[in-house]
């Protein structure tokens, strides 16, 4: 999952940065409104944690352009402006949720997890993950298949992630790349199949039903069906 974060503060985008990197995301910055907004509308993101006071361009505008380009991306806005009326302003623009400086970096974390699973069916419990006998809790970061915990590296942890957040739809390889692994990347050609293959043996292997399926030509598929 790619996190843009758009904040000035040098010092809180680096630590931010460091904490959801550690956290198993992938995350670029920007450190101001006006690349903010370029990188929010042409970016593969999956969400973006959004200051209001930015130079350039603020919160409110890098948001107002984000959701005139179309995009219904999850939007977090990180404010030190603590009035109801800003939030009031935030929700009217289209913003997904709302966080006032100073905040316990955890607690961005389970927020950021919250918006992501909102393409989820409803009632699925907090943060766990579901495609047949197959669990993964996103805050714990673990797997389980039946009753059987399965220990994976993070490159396929993340890659699972979000097969499983795009369950029932065929994920293209490009996809794969855009949304986990930053531009800078080395990247080596075979890299995601290698992935996908060793975790076809962590999560199929001895399992009479294959979840992860791969469609040829076109990409990988997690579903039970
Ligand atoms: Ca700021």
């Amino acid at each position: 999952m790619k996190v843009l974060v758009v904040e000035d503060e040098r010092d809180l985008g680096r630590l931010l940065k460091e904490f959801l990197e550690r956290e198993g995301f992938v995350v670029e910055t920007a450190a101001d409104g006006e690349e903010g907004l370029y990188m929010a509308t042409s970016g593969p993101f999956d969400v973006i944690v959004l200051d209001i006071l930015l130079p350039k361009l603020n919160g409110w505008q890098v948001l107002e352009g984000i959701r005139s380009s179309g995009s219904k991306i999850p939007v977090l806005m990180l404010t030190a402006l603590d009035g109801i009326e800003d939030k009031v302003k935030g929700f009217y623009l289209g913003a997904d949720d709302y966080l006032s400086k100073p905040f316990d970096i955890r607690e961005l974390v389970v927020r950021i997890q919250s918006l992501l699973r909102r393409s989820q069916p409803v009632g699925t419990p907090s943060s766990i993950l579901k495609v047949g006998d197959l669990a993964l809790d996103m805050s714990l970061k673990t797997v389980i298949r039946g009753n059987e915990r399965i220990a994976l590296r993070k490159k396929e942890y993340q890659i699972l992630e979000y097969l499983m957040l795009n369950s029932g739809r065929v994920v293209p390889k490009s996809e794969l790349e855009e949304h986990l692994w930053n531009e800078d990347d080395e990247l080596w050609s075979d890299v995601i199949r290698s992935h996908i293959k060793n975790l076809r043996k962590k999560i199929d292997g001895g399992h009479k039903k294959k979840l992860i399926k791969t469609v040829r030509g076109m990409g990988y598929e997690i579903s039970d069906r």
